[in-house]
């Protein structure tokens, strides 16, 4: 293939995506505070962010990463097998690993090579990952570069994954993987019976608590939920969501946190998490416990969410996740309200394939601690209003 060729190619994959309706691009917003950000002189309030509990712009979080920066500066410099482990990174983990009430605890420097680097570190070929259908991408992944066969069961279908169990070989180690959260439907994942279908078939457990933590369990994530912490292997989740800083764990044991050190390409051969990052989530993860009610406020917002979305009769689950997914189907329609309500001061951004399936597409509305009750109360009007043709 000539150059010429090469750029024919890949604008044309380009120009199909635009008439597709799929072509993404980053917007330049300004972030002003937790909920508003700023384009072009006028001010949006954001509906779109997993910043469940405000915690990017809460003073004390700041305080914790201007601390870290004073303290340690502004890069790590290497690797952690390379250059060592900052003091503060190994109190993380160990706050971490009492947080979730594990033995150990690993920071990664984001979610996404947390699950591909622990998916890929802990099985390999011959061995078997068991996949809900919905888990995000970065699972998906870590399954693929695990080289392990993975079996993806139908979304939450317990009696699939039993029949899948069933099935399987007498050899390899076994691995459900599941989102505990769902992060574009906002369901949870049906623990109990994954914990009891894994006993009874030899799999270890994995929770990917990405909108758990912070959000259910007393923040604790999934596996506290539903009291499950001991029977959870794995509780994975990332520092980048309701804790408002960025980089990505896993709580487990010992001889897991050890394999991980050893065989996670994505941990072994990345510079280590800033100091400003570490300073802030250890500063997040204190303030869940010592300030209950940024939880408490959340769970408000989500109710009252929920009420002003079923006052223009647009369902919701009443599940107290802070995820609503308006689902209107096509990219276009999507497209289309999601337009409208920025006219109207309001993003809420679409989501498509591949991120949803096809004809899913969707807003997916996000609700956060410091979203005011004016603020919900104008969200479900307008959105009514953009939904009605
Ligand atoms: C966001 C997300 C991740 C990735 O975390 P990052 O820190 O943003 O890389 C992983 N899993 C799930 C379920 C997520 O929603």
């Amino acid at each position: 293939m000539f150059r010429k060729a090469i750029w024919e190619q890949m604008n044309e994959s380009l120009q199909t995506l635009k008439e597709e309706h799929r072509f993404r691009q980053c917007t330049a917003y300004t972030p002003i505070d937790s909920t508003h950000v700023e384009l072009n002189g006028r001010k949006y309030l954001m509906m779109a962010s997993n910043n469940y509990l405000g915690f990017t712009h809460n003073s004390d979080v700041i305080a914790g990463a201007q601390k870290a920066i004073e303290t340690y500066g502004t890069g790590s410099g290497g690797a952690r097998l390379t250059s060592g482990t900052n003091p503060l990174i190994t109190e993380l983990e160990e706050d971490l690993a009492f947080f979730k009430g594990t033995t150990k605890a690993l920071v990664f420097n984001t979610g996404y090579m947390a699950n591909v680097g622990t998916i890929s570190g802990l099985m390999g070929p011959g061995d078997h990952i068991l996949s809900d259908e919905l888990n995000h991408a970065s699972i998906i992944d870590g399954c693929r570069l695990s080289g392990a066969d993975v079996h993806v069961y139908r979304h939450s279908d317990m009696k699939h994954l039993d029949e899948l169990l069933a099935d399987l070989p007498a050899t390899g180690k076994r691995l459900i993987v599941t989102d505990g959260v769902f992060s574009m439907d906002g369901d949870i994942c049906h623990l109990p019976a994954i914990v009891n279908l894994a006993k009874e078939h030899g799999a270890l457990v994995m929770v990917d608590d990405a909108h758990a933590t912070g959000v259910i369990g007393e923040g604790k994530g999934t596996a506290h939920h539903y009291g499950l912490s001991d029977d959870v292997d794995i509780q994975l989740g990332t520092l980048s969501k309701a804790l408002g800083s960025e980089g990505g764990y896993v709580c487990a044991n010992e001889v897991i946190i050890n394999t991980l050190i050893n065989h996670s390409r994505s941990f072994i051969f990345s510079t280590a998490l800033v100091p400003a990052a570490v300073g802030a989530a250890k500063v997040a993860l204190q303030l869940l416990e010592k300030e209950p009610y940024h939880i408490a406020q959340l769970r408000a917002n989500v109710h009252d969410m929920s009420k002003d979305l079923e006052r223009h009769n647009i369902p919701v689950a009443h599940n107290a996740i802070p995820i609503f997914p308006i689902i209107v189907g096509s990219d276009e329609k999507a497209l289309e309200v999601s337009e409208k309500l920025f006219e109207k001061g309001i993003i809420l951004t679409a989501i498509r394939p591949p991120t949803v399936a096809q004809g899913q597409s969707r807003l997916r509305l996000t609700v956060t601690a410091d979203h005011t009750k004016e603020d919900l109360w104008y969200v479900a009007d307008t959105l009514a209003e953009a939904l009605k043709d």
